[in-house]
């Protein structure tokens, strides 16, 4: 929004803004924030930075925690969601040692990494990422207050009851099990919520493609972000998070991009599109290629599913992640690519025919990734697929154009699986991690810090009995 600090002071001093709020990104992907009154936002501040503990942000550990962060001024927001007039920013974070720099480990600085990468290969100048967000509204509850939430997880009518249909006088519209897809009012009741939180989406910065209702019904929404840049896009994902979160709050509801909330229902998933362009041209389109894909694309192609098992310890890195994993919701389970088919790893849209629409979809990541991470971890696969030119064909990932579960069992059997588990998910990227730290994209210090959050949060929920664990042994 703003180029330099004068620039900022005049737009303060025009709106009556009296207090600035910073925003910085954490490991596993959460904003925290500080905030100070706008007097003292200064040059020096931007010289110096903001000291914080970089340990409660899981990026070091305690004796190296003392780190600063820098606002980038380009990243300000009117933040919509307080009484006072607040403008927000993202902070960039800077390590102390016997100089100040851009921190190796910081999620922003390894997207910026990323793209700058791309362009050093010569491959693409220009990359578009199109990330699609499937959430649940719920009452406004907190889990942990509801005196018999292992309800809400273990049954699905008990979760439809939590998602608003018992506010409704006309239970006569009632949307059922699985058929919330594109439901029209008076069955989609969040229209209203949703359209505000698309224009406030737009009025921020953050251009949509379009929204609607989706299968888990009742309760399940989507909105699609149109195209944008690597980094730009990992802003607006935040942004967009922060934006449905808290509007939603405003309004007596909860957002959650929990992939698999409710068992027995559709999970939540952000499928994200991709296209890269080198001098304006479109690198992905060929008319005869297969579903009008070019070499280059199949091979990026080849280079996301070659590493999709580690891939996931970024794009799905929640235990939660792999519950959603399964066949019969239209979620993938299979490291293959197909035009149409949900239920593989990359799909090929076959509505988007066009030179400046064709394009694939990476469908197993979801929204507890962080954004920066995920986008960059796919940017640095596809990069790799090209550059070592990972043809899918010959790796035997397909396409795979037929219902996988029908073919006869020696085919099926020669059809790699996803990981089931974040723990497997870890496993892939301790062994296979190189391509990440190609061109100093990212450092072994952030995979590291990444396998072990990850592997922590696997052992917690192995260890911790499960409800379903007191239906099954209890009584034994
Ligand atoms: N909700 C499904 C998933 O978990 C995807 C549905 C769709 O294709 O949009 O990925
Ligand atoms: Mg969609
Ligand atoms: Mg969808």
């Amino acid at each position: 929004m703003f180029n330099n600090m004068q620039e900022l002071k005049d737009y303060c001093v025009d709106n009556d803004i009296k207090v600035i709020d910073f925003k910085v990104i954490d490991l596993a992907g959460r904003w925290h924030h500080l905030t100070i009154p706008a007097a003292r936002f200064t040059e020096k501040t931007l010289e110096d930075g903001i000291g914080f503990d970089g340990s409660s942000y899981g990026f070091l550990t305690i004796e190296k925690s003392d780190m600063v962060f820098i606002p980038d001024l380009s990243s300000a927001f009117v933040d919509p969601f307080n009484e006072v007039p607040l403008l927000t920013m993202i902070g960039n974070i800077y390590a102390i040692g016997d100089k100040v720099e851009r921190f190796e480990g910081d999620p922003r600085y390894v997207a910026e990494k990323a793209e700058r990468y791309m362009k050093e290969t010569g491959i693409a100048d220009k990359a578009k990422f199109g990330p699609e967000f499937e959430f649940y509204i719920l009452d406004h509850i907190s889990y942990k207050s509801l005196p018999n939430h292992m309800e809400v997880y273990l049954d699905a009518e008990q979760a439809e009851w939590n998602m608003g249909n018992k506010d409704r006088k006309n239970l006569g519209f009632k949307v059922g099990r699985h058929k919330g897809y594109h439901v029209d009012i008076p069955y989609d009741v969040n229209f209203n919520l949703r359209n505000n939180m698309v224009l406030m989406l737009e009025e921020n910065g953050v251009p949509v493609k379009y929204h609607h209702t989706e299968v888990g019904g009742p309760g399940q929404l989507e909105i699609e972000l149109s195209f944008g840049g690597l980094l730009e896009m990992a802003d607006r994902t935040m942004l967009t998070k922060y934006i449905l979160k808290n509007e939603a709050i405003r309004n007596g509801k909860t957002v959650t991009f929990m992939p698999k909330p409710i068992f027995g229902e559709a999970g939540n998933g952000m499928h994200v599109h991709f296209q890269l362009f080198k001098d304006d041209e479109p690198i992905f389109y060929d008319a005869k290629g297969y579903s009008g894909l070019s070499q280059t694309a199949l091979y990026a192609i080849g280079g996301i599913l070659k590493h999709a098992p580690a891939l996931m310890a970024f794009t799905n890195p929640s235990t939660n992640s792999y519950k959603r994993l399964i066949p019969g919701y239209e979620a993938p389970v299979s490291i293959c690519y197909a035009t149409a088919n949900r239920s593989s790893v990359i799909r090929i849209p076959g509505y988007a025919k066009k030179p400046d629409t064709k394009r694939f979809e990476f469908r197993p990541s979801d929204a507890t990734s962080n954004p920066y991470l995920a986008f960059s971890a796919l940017m640095m696969a596809m990069l790799d697929g090209i550059r070592h030119r990972i043809d899918p064909v010959e790796e035997g990932f397909g396409p795979y154009d037929v219902n996988i579960f029908e073919l006869p069992e020696e085919e099926k059997a020669k059809i790699k699986g996803l990981p089931r588990s974040l723990e497997e998910a870890a496993d892939a990227l301790e062994k296979d991690h190189d391509f990440l730290l190609e061109g100093g994209v990212f450092c072994e210090g952030i995979i590291q810090n990444q396998l072990k959050a990850i592997r922590r949060d696997a052992s917690r929920v192995t260890i911790m009995p499960n409800p379903i664990e007191f239906e099954m042994y209890f009584d034994l």
